[in-house]
């Protein structure tokens, strides 16, 4: 397949996918309910259009594409330090990942046993990968987050994009988690939309990679 953007062929581009776990004690964790496809469909799409690609995936079911190099993380920590680690390297990011926002402050190094009383669990908050890539980014490089909101939409993705320093963010509802089709919009600083997509997560992906490519 002939790459989609001829001006700047081959890009290197680093996507987080995947949700991640945060772990109470060694056989119970904290998560959430991303399945990785709109990662693995990203992957795939900049492939095609002749991008190089590097994926930072926590656990997921789903096989990305044999081309990407792939580093597999647990933990929202994990997943900040591969992602900075590689993003050096690498001319954008794309945040496709559901990292938790949340860890346990203690980790029990046995398994919780009932007691018959209720159990409080104390969580702090971990760290923002898209937002700590975007505020240490050089000029040439461009970070690119989804935004999932259930209201107030556009004007949560826009404030996202703001603080986690995005060039664009991707804006998608609840009905993209766990899904094979998804329905966006794409919105850029100035808070214009410039590309609506929706229909199998394949072709909503090569809609937003074909926005990075004509945009980066
Ligand atoms: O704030 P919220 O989680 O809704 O923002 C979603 C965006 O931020 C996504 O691009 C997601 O990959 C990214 N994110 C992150 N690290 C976190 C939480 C979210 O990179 N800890």
């Amino acid at each position: 397949m002939l790459p989609s953007n001829l001006s700047n062929p081959m890009a290197k581009i680093l996507i987080t996918s995947g949700p991640t776990r945060q772990y109470l004690d060694p056989v119970r964790y904290i998560s959430n309910a991303s399945s990785g496809q709109m990662g693995r469909c990203l992957a795939q799409a900049a492939l095609d259009a002749g991008h190089q690609v590097v994926v930072v995936s926590g656990p997921v079911l789903v096989d990305y594409p044999a081309a990407v190099q792939l580093v597999p993380v647990v933990s929202t920590e994990d997943m900040l330090q591969a992602a900075t680690e590689q993003f050096a390297d690498c001319d954008g990011l794309i945040g496709a990942a559901a990292p938790c926002d949340y860890r346990p402050v203690n980790v029990a190094d046995h398994k919780l046993r009932k007691t018959g009383q209720p159990l409080m669990l104390e969580l702090v908050e971990t760290p923002d990968v898209v937002a700590t890539l975007g505020a240490a980014k050089r000029p040439d490089q461009w970070t690119v987050g989804f935004a999932l909101e259930t209201e107030d939409a556009r004007f949560r993705a826009i404030g996202k994009l703001q603080r986690k320093n995005c060039d664009l963010v991707v804006l998608n509802g609840v009905a993209a988690i766990d899904s094979a089709e998804n329905s966006i919009e794409i919105i850029d600083p100035a808070g214009d939309t410039v590309c609506h997509s929706s229909g199998p997560k394949e072709e909503v992906a090569r809609a937003i990679i074909r926005t990075i490519d004509i945009r980066f």
